[in-house]
């Protein structure tokens, strides 16, 4: 009952310490943006997802890249299709209820989902307040976490479950208690290349 997303395996509490990418290893470049629309169709608190949005800010942060948050409802005149502006990308950042889940989400459990190739993550918030419950996780820092998860499935496509760091498999309960999730170097290369590629 604690996978960021898609497969298979209980939430463990994972002892790992995540190697952030650094400066040395990344590639060069000017900074890149992702735009994320969210759609917040469970209610957050303004305070909950402020502080969520800061954290996985800082998780992009971290390798170099912007995120400009944008609230569909607060701008309705802005474009709803993605860009075509080298360097910045488009997505979609879902706050959903469980009955929102498909029936796969279901069965594993999963904090979010995304479809490969697609432009819309989704988070269960319901899931993020129960694991953090059970878990004594505080719920913002948990959900920037989770958000900042599914956003990199969006950016890193078929790329699998990293076995530490943002994009493991399993939520690591040290790394969200001391705030200490990254990208690896090579996730971090990934999706700056992604950003890179003028087709966005
Ligand atoms: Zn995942």
């Amino acid at each position: 009952m604690g996978r960021w997303a898609h497969t298979v395996a209980a939430f463990s509490v994972i002892a790992i310490a995540c190697a952030p990418a650094d400066a040395t290893g990344m590639e060069a470049g000017p900074p890149r943006t992702i735009r994320v629309v969210v759609c917040d169709s469970v209610g957050v608190t303004p305070e909950v997802l402020a502080t969520a949005m800061l954290t996985t800010a800082r998780v992009y942060g971290q390798i170099g890249i912007d995120i400009v948050w944008r609230d569909r409802v607060d701008q309705p005149g802005r474009p709803a299709s993605p860009t075509s502006e080298s360097g910045t990308m488009t997505v979609y950042l879902r706050l959903v209820p469980l009955a929102w889940e498909p029936p796969a989400v279901t069965l594993s459990g999963a904090l979010g989902f995304t479809t490969v190739g697609g432009r819309v993550a989704s988070v269960v918030f319901e899931r993020i307040v129960d694991l953090a419950s059970n878990e004594s996780l505080s719920v913002p820092d948990l959900l920037g976490y989770v958000m900042a998860h599914e956003l990199g499935h969006l950016l890193l496509g078929s790329k699998p479950h990293a076995v530490s760091g943002i994009m493991s498999e399993t939520v690591d309960r040290r790394g969200v208690t001391q705030g200490l999730l990254w990208f690896t170097r090579d996730e971090a290369n990934a999706v700056r290349a992604k950003l890179r590629s003028p087709a966005q």
